[in-house]
């Protein structure tokens, strides 16, 4: 199979899934997962015309990007814990920033949509399994977190995100992602990634977030 190949199969998937829980495919958005990959490795599904992307680091993300965008009208997803001294460049190249998990963060990003003008879109990671490792706000501080982000700060946020741990069944950590977002009043669900984006869908996913499914196994060794 292509690379295009495996696109075409996870969108098949995406859409058959959906069906058969009685959503819409076209409320799913899948996010390509192309960190660790080079910019040449995407030019088959440019051309393919896929256009949803999602990168864990700023810099990678601007030096592959950069080029790529002044022929492809792509929008980009932040999907990687993001440092308050990276937001500015954070605002300029993402239009969707998955990851606001703290209140310097977010404090940051307000300050850049101010200053720039331009609005990303906003999620708030939680982290569902409570891992000291991983980035995310807990899930019993995440009501407040989200209050925080609006009043005190004046963000918009569209939406929750969650990467469950890899030891655990994933749909618990799904299901009260889904849980908090609905209190919350909050309609996008990145959840679910190339192991388990159909579960996800299952429990309401809005955005998968698909990396080697397509993009084939991650080469981390050359950084
Ligand atoms: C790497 C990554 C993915 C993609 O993972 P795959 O298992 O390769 O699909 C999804 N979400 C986040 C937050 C990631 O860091």
């Amino acid at each position: 199979m292509t690379i295009v190949d495996r696109l075409k199969a996870a969108e098949h998937a995406i859409a058959e899934r959906a069906r058969d829980c009685g959503r819409d495919p076209a409320e799913i958005t899948l996010v390509c997962v192309s960190k660790t990959f080079p910019g040449e490795a995407v030019i088959p599904l440019l051309e393919a015309g896929h256009r949803v992307f999602g990168e864990n680091k700023v810099q990678e993300a601007r030096a592959k990007w950069g080029p790529l965008r002044e022929r492809f009208p792509v929008e980009l997803h932040l999907i990687g814990p993001l440092q308050s001294n990276k937001a500015r460049e954070a605002v300029e190249t993402f239009d969707v920033i998955e990851s606001v998990d703290r209140p310097k963060i977010a404090e940051a990003i307000a300050a850049e949509i101010a200053r720039q003008g331009r609005r990303p879109r906003l999620l708030v990671q939680v982290n569902t399994g409570e891992e000291p490792q991983k980035a995310g706000v807990r899930p019993q501080e995440a009501d407040a977190f989200i209050k925080q982000c609006r009043e005190q700060f004046g963000l918009e946020i569209a939406g929750l995100m969650c990467v469950p741990p890899v030891d655990q069944q994933a749909s618990p950590h799904f299901a009260l992602l889904a849980a908090i977002a609905r209190r919350n009043g909050l309609k996008d669900l990145s959840m679910g990634m190339s192991a388990d984006y159909e579960l996800a869908i299952q429990l309401g996913a809005t955005h998968v977030r698909i990396g080697s499914a397509i993009m084939g196994e991650r080469d981390y060794s050359k950084g």
